[in-house]
């Protein structure tokens, strides 16, 4: 059997699939319904999917295999569902991890994920430049000292093949792949009361039983598209970033539009810049760029950072963000002009976050402090441009440094020198739809080959919002996240007894798989502790909700990235109803955070209802 078939997202890109064709179509479905009418298409859709390449895709094998009778797919079953002690969704750093330490424990756990391969993040966003911004060593798991031992590095900020080979090296080394469905997308999870435990169905209509449920669905897994007219229409090769095709595009010679300048536009321009003939990047807002200072990490340097492991995580463990940066303790005004020039010109030449998790205590604070800072960004943007009225429209006018996720940069700036580079500015020259051959602004039409959505995720609630989940009295997730998500530290939901959340909302972020490993223990452990008890039902109390709401509340007070639309605040121009600021981050401190779980532990769980 030919082995490709047109991939709908990227138009005429072929789409390998490496090791079971069945997965990819499951994939292509995905992809054309979450890009194109952000909603999960039922398993008829394929049915229609176009595949001149495979000489006829054989879709009656395909449901044979979904509907095949679990006993032939799961060790256990009751009224023929596979019936499991955990199911856990998604099999990026937080799956992989919850699933090892569930198996640890003797529970009986497996993996749903909707893509072909684990990694998460780093299985869809396979754009040009995509890497780090925590330093490569301080993001992988910390959990496995042989891990350590004899995983290397190559780069401070590892790109993304790298740490796609990383997710599947630990796949392998803990034999995960034997309890994950790959290619399954959940679309719907019910808590039935009558046998306390979840129901869990898929896109393609098979369906799964456990006692509890995790999320492990992703911050930022939720790609959304720019509400234009004509995506389809267009005849050239287009995709999203976050769902980039496997075999890649190539630019060489090309006219490419990239529509969007938030982290992964950056990192997209400056690669893309490198062999297109004709870049042209459409800017709605600019942010404020600072340099990665990336670099390759040669053998004696990663033998010295093996040796200093410990010192690095304990670190990370005491950091607001859990960065291997820490706040400066001193106030932006508490020093001399020279000595605060000094420190941030320190700052900028420095590697990774440290100018914006480094920078001083009030930066983000204090009006004064952050417009100041904000003037001296502006400066090294005004010094790298060579045109004045480019530079000023890369300038931030609406927000100041570090109130929005700051992208880290590679010769970013440089690029809109090159004489192959043009920026349109969005507010200026709105695009107003997608032509077959090209965009539309405003003001004139662009011809393209290849146009690039960096236009982000429906961020933290975004993978929920996809998955109808439904709790006890069959009350909705989304329903009851309407004005804003409410949580016990991130984790659990009153209504939603036995499910748990890994990076859900309002639990801690930062350099994020150090939270990842802290909230998949946690879980661990309250479902040890639930064993122990012979509990069988897990559910937040109301009051305990309320608590850790007011606790996020407050822990918000007076932060000037309250008064700016991101995605940290819940905004997504490209998403129906999320137009208003909503508090969706936790902005305490990790330590904190980590004490108040590790007191709802330590009090036998209190907060939960527990029978
Ligand atoms: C381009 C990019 C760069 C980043 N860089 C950094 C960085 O340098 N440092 C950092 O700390 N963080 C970074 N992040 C954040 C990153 O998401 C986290 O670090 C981490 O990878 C999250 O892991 P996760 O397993 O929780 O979620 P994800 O990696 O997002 O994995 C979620 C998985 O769930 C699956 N899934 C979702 N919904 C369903 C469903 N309905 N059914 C089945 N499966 C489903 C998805 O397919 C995915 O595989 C970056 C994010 C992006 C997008």
């Amino acid at each position: 059997m030919d082995d490709s078939v047109t991939n709908p997202l990227t138009s005429h890109v072929p789409y390998e699939l490496s090791r079971r064709w069945l997965c990819a179509v499951e994939d292509i479905a995905w992809t054309r319904a979450d890009s194109v009418a952000d909603q999960v298409y039922p398993a008829a859709v394929i049915l229609t999917v176009d595949t001149p390449k495979t000489g006829g895709v054989n879709v009656g094998a395909w449901l044979a295999v979904s509907f095949a009778p679990c006993s032939e797919v799961m060790p256990s079953c009751s009224d023929n569902i596979p019936d499991y002690d955990a199911l856990i969704i998604g099999a990026g750093l937080s799956g992989m991890y919850q699933l090892h330490v569930l198996r640890e424990q003797g529970f009986r756990a497996h993996v749903l994920e909707a893509g072909s391969g684990v990694g998460g993040t780093w299985y869809w966003n396979r754009y040009p430049g995509a890497r780090f911004d925590s330093e490569s060593w301080s993001y992988g798991y910390s959990f496995s000292a042989e891990l350590l031992e004899e995983w290397d590095w190559s780069e401070h900020f590892a790109g993304q093949p790298e740490v796609e080979r990383y997710c599947n090296h630990v796949a392998d080394k803990f034999d995960l792949r034997r309890d994950i469905s790959f290619s399954t997308r959940v679309a719907w999870a019910r808590f039935e009361e009558e046998s306390c435990s979840w129901r869990v169905g898929t896109a393609a209509g098979r369906e799964f039983r456990a006692r509890f449920l995790v999320t492990a669905i992703g911050l930022l897994s939720a790609p959304t598209m720019p509400r234009f007219e004509g995506v389809e229409s267009f005849s050239g090769q287009w995709a999203h970033t976050g769902l980039w095709p496997k075999e890649g595009i190539n630019f060489d010679g090309k006219r490419v539009a990239v529509i969007g300048t938030g982290a992964s536009g950056v990192q997209t321009i400056q690669e893309v810049a490198k062999s297109a003939a004709r870049l042209t990047v459409f800017q709605r807002r600019p942010n404020w760029c600072t340099p990665l200072h990336n670099g390759p990490i040669s053998e004696a340097e990663m033998d010295a950072i093996r040796t200093r492991y410990d010192e690095i995580f304990e670190l990370c463990k005491q950091t607001t963000a859990c960065f291997v940066h820490s706040v400066d303790s001193r106030g932006t005004f508490e020093v001399t002009p020279e000595e605060r020039e000094a420190f941030w010109e320190e700052r900028y030449a420095g590697q990774g976050f440290g100018i914006w998790q480094g920078n001083f205590r009030d930066m983000l604070k204090d009006r004064e402090a952050n417009q100041m800072m904000s003037a001296f960004v502006a400066d090294k943007i005004r010094a790298r441009v060579n045109d004045p009225a480019t530079a000023e429209l890369l300038i931030p006018k609406d927000h100041g440094f570090g109130t929005r996720r700051v992208p880290q940069e590679t010769h970013y700036y440089e690029v809109y020198n090159q004489p192959n580079v043009e920026l349109v500015s969005m507010l200026e020259a709105p695009i107003e739809r997608v032509t077959p051959t090209g965009l539309r602004t405003r003001d004139r039409d662009y011809a393209f080959d290849v146009i690039i959505y960096a236009t982000g995720f429906d961020a933290v609630t975004g993978s929920f919002d996809r998955i109808d989940f439904r709790g006890a009295g069959d009350v909705t997730l989304k329903d009851k996240w309407a004005e804003g998500p409410r949580t016990l530290v991130g984790v659990m939901v009153d209504q939603f007894p036995n499910l748990f959340m890994i990076m859900g909302p309002h639990a801690a972020l930062g350099n994020n798989p150090r939270s990842i490993e802290y909230n998949v223990e946690w879980v661990r452990d309250c479902l040890v502790h639930a064993r122990s008890t012979g509990a069988q039902r897990l559910e937040a109390k109301a009051e305990a909700v309320e608590a850790w709401a007011n606790f996020v509340h407050e822990k918000a007070q007076g932060l000037l990235s309250n008064e700016i639309d991101s995605w940290m605040t819940g905004v997504n121009m490209n998403v129906a109803g999320r137009q208003h600021r909503r508090l969706v981050r936790y902005a305490g401190t990790a330590p904190e955070y980590r004490a108040r779980c590790d007191a709802i532990a330590a009090g036998g769980y209190e907060e939960l209802q527990q029978s």
